[in-house]
């Protein structure tokens, strides 16, 4: 294999915006000496170099695959348009920042998809590097290119695209793929190892989905009328895989530390994987099910190994609700105490308003640094019974009691629009909530509250998610969720309030990625070629194009966004088992319909299908 490094020459560099971005060289980033039966593989984060370093995916894998003396992992983030045309202008190939050695010359080439509006940058790497984009045009010679992440919980829309996926949690499917890779070629890649079998193989590895072996039909109502694997030597189905115990796992005991600044920059340590809560409207809350907590003692311990190897002087605390943390508390206390002296500081993530205390928010630096943020997603009881988001408007009063006489001024409040049920009074409600907020501070004597409120109230628009209970509802349409942001405009204008909402366009585009069916692929390689990339940027994304390109190949974003299924349609990923049962998100569809609500896995089981991972909450742990 060839593995000349691509020259970056110091003028090409001073031409670039954040030059620090294409360089590599950081501290603890990984380089080994090269052989030709060593595995390698790019880890591909299809977005800026600052928000892919701070995904937390790609530091577990990166340190777990540079442990195995047989692989070397190497990293490449989407270049910003400057060093795109530069690159293309020079014939610069997409490179890998370790060695500098171009993407095509990998073994594997490893994409984390985090969010849909990432699928056409995906597409640019692949061509930036010279890799077919297609999966059926490439040949022995070209990497394996593989996804992971929330994304590939339906990978449909980009099921052309990549060879294979891993399905969950990757730690231990990885390095099943890796060794079974070795199997194949024990002294590297050669033209004519033969990709087919290993593909084939593959794809019965519990967790690893292989797009190619399975056939979708559609009905004339252009509906899915099955997805059935090409013979019986594929299984029909992909059941997800999950780590089951978080305190044996490997865990890196060091981080790539950035030259340049990054959006999340500090250590951080997994509390626990999965939530049980039970939002309706959360994908990460349902596939990431049960939920599985790490010990106290393992993470101090990585805490620790972490300060001494990177230097950083702050924590943060990782998980999707960190006050349901059993041990929340004792960690807390322990941390602080490990810290003292060493001058690193803890910083707490937004907590629920229902368990919101002083006490705890003054254990972390950061928090007084960044504000307060809550979130109550919907303005009515009724509609937050409707989203199963279990607090009161009663939580929100007493945090913000607390916080005002803690000495806070305000917080950012985020609420959704266009959710199921969701009317005209529901989007006011938004408005009578911050109402109430003002009332309470300006009811509260002087000495208890601080000189000047200020509240930040942002709405996003609501994208019903597969392998949740909304997978069956419409996303509102973009008229009725474009009244509501005028209506909360006009409402806050004059007021201690800053409004932000988002914009209901790139909304719209990914409810139909999300929701979408392998005929998009075109329609993704379409919107690319002319151009557009970095779709999850505001400034970036044109509506129009998606829209042209729909009706191109005869496509109706309606049908994907803005259609309610019926309970016996067949999913575009309904070969895909993310663990949750079809029946249990369907019953919580319908309670949500009713406004019912759900009690959390601590309180009682629902029954939602995940005891089938044999750990974790369901069995008390
Ligand atoms: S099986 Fe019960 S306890 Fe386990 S995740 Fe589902 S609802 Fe929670």
């Amino acid at each position: 294999m060839k593995t000349e490094p691509v020259n970056l020459t110091d003028g090409l560099l001073r031409s670039v915006t954040k030059p620090a971005r294409y360089v590599g060289g950081e501290w603890n980033s990984v380089t080994k000496p090269l052989s030709s039966d060593l595995v390698r593989f790019a880890f591909c984060f299809p977005d800026v170099y600052e928000i892919g370093m701070s995904n937390s995916a790609l530091q577990i894998l990166y340190y777990l695959l540079n442990q195995r003396p047989d692989t070397w992992c190497e990293r490449s983030f989407a270049p910003w348009t400057d060093m795109e045309q530069l690159m293309r202008e020079k014939n610069i190939p997409l490179y890998s920042l370790e060695s500098r050695t171009p993407l095509s010359q990998f073994d594997w080439v490893g994409f984390t998809l985090q969010y849909e509006l990432s699928f056409t940058n995906v597409l640019n790497m692949l061509d930036l590097a010279g890799i077919p984009q297609l999966t059926l045009e490439r040949s022995a010679e070209d990497p394996l290119v593989v996804a992971g992440g929330p994304v590939a919980f339906n990978l449909e829309p980009m099921a052309d695209f990549f060879d294979l996926a891993v399905i969950g949690e990757a730690e231990e499917t990885i390095e099943e793929l890796i060794d079974l890779y070795h199997q194949h070629c024990p002294n590297g890649r050669t033209s004519t190892w033969d990709r087919s079998a290993f593909l084939r193989q593959a794809a019965a590895i519990p967790g690893v989905y292989v797009p190619s072996l399975y056939a979708v039909v559609y009905k004339t109502d252009q509906t899915v009328e099955a997805i059935r694997p090409l013979d019986g030597t594929v299984p029909p189905i992909i059941q997800k895989r999950i780590v089951k115990n978080l305190n044996t796992m490997k865990r890196p005991d060091q981080l790539i530390v950035p030259n340049t600044e990054i959006v999340h920059d500090r250590m951080s340590l997994e509390l626990f994987r999965g939530c049980p809560r039970g939002c309706r409207f959360c994908q990460a809350g349902m596939i990431y099910r049960p939920v599985r907590e790490t010990g106290v003692d393992t993470l101090s311990k990585q805490a620790a190994a972490l300060e001494q190897s990177t230097g950083y002087d702050e924590c943060g605390l990782l998980s999707l609700s960190t006050s349901d943390y059993s041990q929340l508390g004792s960690l807390t206390d322990r941390l602080l105490e490990q810290f003292s002296g060493h001058h690193t500081s803890l910083s707490l993530p937004s907590l629920r308003l229902d368990s919101f205390t002083l006490e705890l928010m003054q254990k972390g630096s950061s928090t007084r640094k960044s504000g307060l943020t809550f979130a109550p997603e919907a303005g009515t009881q009724r509609l937050r019974d409707v989203i199963n988001k279990n607090i009161t408007e009663q939580d929100l009063l007493e945090a913000m009691t607390l916080a005002f006489k803690g000495g806070w001024n305000g917080a950012k409040l985020y609420f959704m629009l266009g959710l199921p049920t969701e009317t005209d009074m529901d989007a006011q409600a938004i408005a009578d909530l911050t109402d109430s907020i003002e009332t309470l501070y300006r009811g509260l004597p002087r000495s208890d509250r601080p000189r000047r409120l200020e509240l930040t109230v942002s709405t996003a628009v609501f994208i019903p998610k597969p392998h949740t209970p909304f997978q069956w509802a419409p996303q509102e349409l973009p008229e009725v969720v474009n009244k509501r942001q005028q209506f909360l405009k006009e409402r806050f204008r004059n007021r201690p309030v800053k409004y932000h909402y988002h914009d209901w366009h790139s909304s719209l585009i990914e409810a139909l990625l999300a929701r979408g069916d392998r005929r998009l692929g075109a329609v993704i390689r379409d919107v690319w070629a002319k151009g557009q990339t970095f779709d999850a940027w505001d400034d970036h994304f044109k509506l129009d194009n998606w829209l042209d390109s729909l009706e191109k190949f005869g496509l109706d974003v309606s049908f994907y966004a803005h259609r309610e299924r019926a309970e016996a349609e067949i999913m575009p990923w309904d070969h895909i088992d993310c663990g949750v049962t079809s029946a249990f998100l369907y019953r919580e569809y319908q309670k949500a319909l009713k406004a019912k609500t759900t009690p959390q896995c601590r309180i009682a089981c629902s029954q939602c299908g995940a005891t089938t991972f044999e750990g974790g909450i369901c069995f008390g742990d």
